[in-house]
């Protein structure tokens, strides 16, 4: 547990104390945190390649840290899943997302928004009927909202994960594997789990201008998805040579800093108009 919890910390000591100590404090923290809802959304545009339009956002989740700065997810989500309050946060980040989105709407942007489960949050028997009412109080259209689980969360279960999928696809939402590509699941099962998006985990885009058999998995990711008619998305683009060969390699969207980190509401809306007029 010990080295756990000092490498979510972001730090190593050698004193067991010291790094109990931080962790109890950052757990009071949290549960502050949570309480006081300072958490917020930033989004990240996904490009579509055939037209170079953003087509949709991920949200992805901050925490405003009373002490002024922008803590990064991995630094608190793992903890908030071991502290169980994972599953009432992830209700507030579908709601704010369905806001945000519905808000862009009567702006004139449509957007589908694409939103992170959690595996804890994934394990609730109610979260299709839980989904569904959120999405419905706020108004959005189920097909515009996009909800990404990852690889090894889907492989975990993967029986209860496909039940699961088919009654929120029956609702309407559209399903995202994430990171994939990692854990080299079998193709049996992915061509099981009812899915419109598939997104090819950034370590095979890292290298792909260099890689020859990275090239080649993503060459047959990219052509397995579109024989099933599966949008991809290649995630953690960042340069404009990863795009090109991302592109000849058959991907329909990309994400990455190439294009924008994630953004506060007005940024991503600002990138959006430019990219109209570009
Ligand atoms: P993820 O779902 O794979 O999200 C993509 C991560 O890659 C984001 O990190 C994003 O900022 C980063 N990224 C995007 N483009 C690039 C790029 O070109 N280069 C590099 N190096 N990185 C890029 P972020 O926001 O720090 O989130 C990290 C992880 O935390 C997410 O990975 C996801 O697993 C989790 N997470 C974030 N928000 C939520 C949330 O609302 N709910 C849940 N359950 N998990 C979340
Ligand atoms: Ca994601
Ligand atoms: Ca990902
Ligand atoms: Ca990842």
């Amino acid at each position: 547990q010990k080295p756990t919890a000092n490498i979510t910390l972001g730090f190593y000591s050698d004193d067991l104390d010291d790094g109990l100590q931080s962790r109890l404090k950052l757990e009071a923290e949290l549960r502050t945190a949570v309480e006081q809802q300072q958490f917020y959304l930033v989004y990240q545009p996904q490009i579509d390649l055939s037209s170079d339009r953003v087509v949709g956002v991920e949200a992805l989740l901050r925490w405003r840290h009373p002490q002024g700065e922008s803590v990064p997810p991995f630094r608190f989500i793992p903890i908030l899943e071991e502290m169980g309050l994972i599953s009432p946060l992830g209700d507030w980040i579908l709601a704010e997302a369905c806001r945000q989105q519905r808000a862009w709407q009567l702006q004139g942007y449509t957007l589908r928004m694409a939103v992170n489960l959690s595996p804890a949050q994934f394990e609730q028997l109610d979260l299709p009927a839980k989904i569904q009412s959120i999405v419905q109080a706020a108004e959005v259209d189920p097909g515009q909202l996009e909800l990404e689980i990852t690889e090894s969360l889907a492989m975990h279960n993967p029986e209860a994960t496909i039940e699961t999928l088919h009654r929120l696809r029956h609702m309407g939402f559209k399903i995202a594997i994430d990171d994939f590509g990692i854990g080299f699941s079998s193709l049996e099962y992915l061509l099981r789990f009812p899915l419109d998006t598939l997104k090819i985990d950034r370590a095979f885009v890292k290298d792909i201008t260099r890689g020859r058999s990275d090239r080649a998995i993503v060459r047959a990711l990219t052509s397995l998805c579109q024989g099933l008619g599966l949008t991809t998305i290649a995630e953690g683009v960042e340069t404009q040579r990863q795009r090109d060969y991302i592109d000849a390699l058959g991907a329909t969207e990309i994400q990455g800093y190439l294009i924008s980190p994630p953004l506060e509401p007005a940024a991503l809306i600002q990138l959006i108009d430019n990219y109209a007029t570009h």
